[in-house]
């Protein structure tokens, strides 16, 4: 009620007439705005930036001046190369993941920072795995560049205006910007202040990456990866998503060498969690056992 008009002036308290309705209008307004200010002590990146995609302007550039922009470590934005462009859709779409889509490029969020990363990471702590998060087709995907990485990599996208902290209640949640859809469909490609990959993350990934048909290096039985790779496809068609999403390279290479027999035998595999082990991994065993 502060900041209400009274209408009818000369008359006591208790017999104003009061609009119940706009009340509760006036009254969801002020949280909005609150929440507003709230999301903004808590953006992490240029304030400038962040005022202006509040007004709408979602292309605005860090203004290099705020408080928000002189106290990051001064990376300079840099071309991104095409290594790199796949690992920030892969991070983006881990994002979008978690969220849910309202239309083209407005997704609303539904977890922290935190679990994003964790999840992308693949990591086995409870509140992940209890949630069933290691079922995401992200779930994993960006083990090998390190938590350092993936964390410097956060940071630089909150900076750009790629994700931003909001606040859900007292929770604060990680949102995909329109700028950050953008990107991660490839609708645009800005330059960004990313943290250099390590020698170590290349160079486990490029030994992973194998071309489409070929064999990867170290393998005993060369059949049954033939086997398990055509597998791999056929449940990445009928699922409609990619092929590592199904299992990376990596884990069909260990099943191809370990030849486990038993979900038990499996779940040791890195790359492996308990919900791969409920949904694809039998058929995969199933695989294993034919051939053997
Ligand atoms: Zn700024």
């Amino acid at each position: 009620m502060r900041g209400s008009r009274i209408l009818q002036l000369g008359k006591v308290g208790h017999v104003l007439p009061l609009d119940a309705l706009a009340l509760a209008i006036k009254a969801q307004r002020d949280e909005a705005r609150l929440k507003a200010v709230i999301d903004f002590a808590y953006a992490a990146g240029c304030r400038q930036q962040w005022i202006l995609n509040y007004f709408g302007e979602r292309n605005s550039q860090p203004c290099g001046r705020c408080d928000g922009c002189r106290g990051r470590k001064q990376v300079a934005n840099r071309t991104v190369k095409a290594d790199e462009w796949t690992l920030v859709k892969m991070a983006l779409s881990g994002v979008a993941r978690m969220s849910t889509r309202r239309s083209t490029d407005v997704w609303t969020p539904r977890f922290g920072k935190r679990k994003i990363i964790q999840c992308l990471l693949g990591s086995q702590a409870a509140p992940i795995l209890d949630a069933g998060l290691d079922a995401l087709s992200t779930y994993g995907i960006l083990k090998s560049e390190g938590s350092a990485y993936v964390d410097a990599l956060f940071e630089c996208f909150e900076q750009a205006g790629l994700v931003q902290v909001v606040m859900e209640g007292e929770y604060p949640l990680l949102e995909l910007t329109e700028l950050g859809s953008r990107v991660m469909r490839g609708a645009e490609k800005p330059t960004l202040a990313l943290p250099e990959r390590t020698a170590g993350a290349i160079a486990s990934a490029s030994s992973r990456q194998v071309k489409k048909g070929e064999v990867p290096a170290g393998i005993a039985d060369q059949a049954l990866y033939q086997k398990l790779a055509a597998k791999r496809s056929e449940l990445a068609a009928a699922s409609g998503k990619p092929a590592y999403t199904v299992f990376p390279n990596f884990v069909l290479v260990e099943l191809a060498n370990r030849k486990p027999t038993s979900e038990r035998e499996a779940i040791s595999i890195r790359g492996i969690g308990p919900a791969k082990l409920k949904t694809v991994l039998p058929d995969f065993l199933e695989v294993i056992a034919e051939h053997s």
